[in-house]
């Protein structure tokens, strides 16, 4: 797996505040994602021991809410098995921490992924120009999906989503100051 960046006490991806790892190459190629430089599996640097340590620093921390994967795509076929890993490890060592992830895949094509076991919270979808609002909270588009993985696997018919929120918050999230801090769709938009 490779990456473009390790994000700290991030409040746009996520509930509370969240390291957020941006990992390298997707396969979606949404109009107008903002971050085409993400789609590369082979951009960026490789995920090394020292880039773990780093986010293991930030989930130390009490104040931290836990962990968001996003990117490019953390589901692209170069990154699932290391996403997969990665998650279980953190689930094990910190099992108070919360794990959000973000795909352009649609829950229906994915929620029998093992590595969903390890996922609290999944933004699910392509990002959609059309029917973009930068309102919305912790997505991009209206048919992306904040999802409750837990709650929804739980189901008889776990194909439903259990939503883990609505589309608005009452406290509307901060407006953006720049393009990398732009709100959360299905990863850097
Ligand atoms: S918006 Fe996200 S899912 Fe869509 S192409 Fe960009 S990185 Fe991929």
């Amino acid at each position: 797996m490779r990456y473009h960046n390790i994000t700290k006490d991030d409040m746009l991806n996520g509930d509370g505040l969240r390291v957020v790892l941006w990992v390298a190459g997707c396969d979606h190629c949404c109009e107008n994602c903002q971050n085409p430089i993400t789609w590369d599996p082979d951009g960026g640097l490789p995920f090394d021991e020292a880039a773990k340590q780093e986010i293991f620093e930030q989930l130390e921390k009490s104040y931290i809410s836990g962990i968001t994967f996003s990117g490019g795509d953390p589901l692209h076929p170069a990154n699932r098995p290391d996403v997969r890993e990665l998650m279980a490890e953190i689930r094990e060592k910190y099992p108070k921490k919360t794990i959000w992830l973000y795909t352009g895949d649609s829950w229906e094509d994915i929620y029998q992924y093992p590595l969903m076991k390890y996922v609290d919270i999944l933004v699910d979808g392509e990002f959609h120009e059309a029917e973009k609002d930068v309102k919305l909270l912790w997505k991009g588009s209206q048919n992306q999906r904040v999802i409750d993985v837990q709650a929804t696997l739980k189901q008889e018919d776990p194909r439903i989503p259990v939503l883990h929120c609505g589309d608005y918050s009452q406290d509307p999230p901060p407006v953006p100051q720049t393009l990398q801090d732009a709100p959360a769709t299905s990863c850097l938009l």
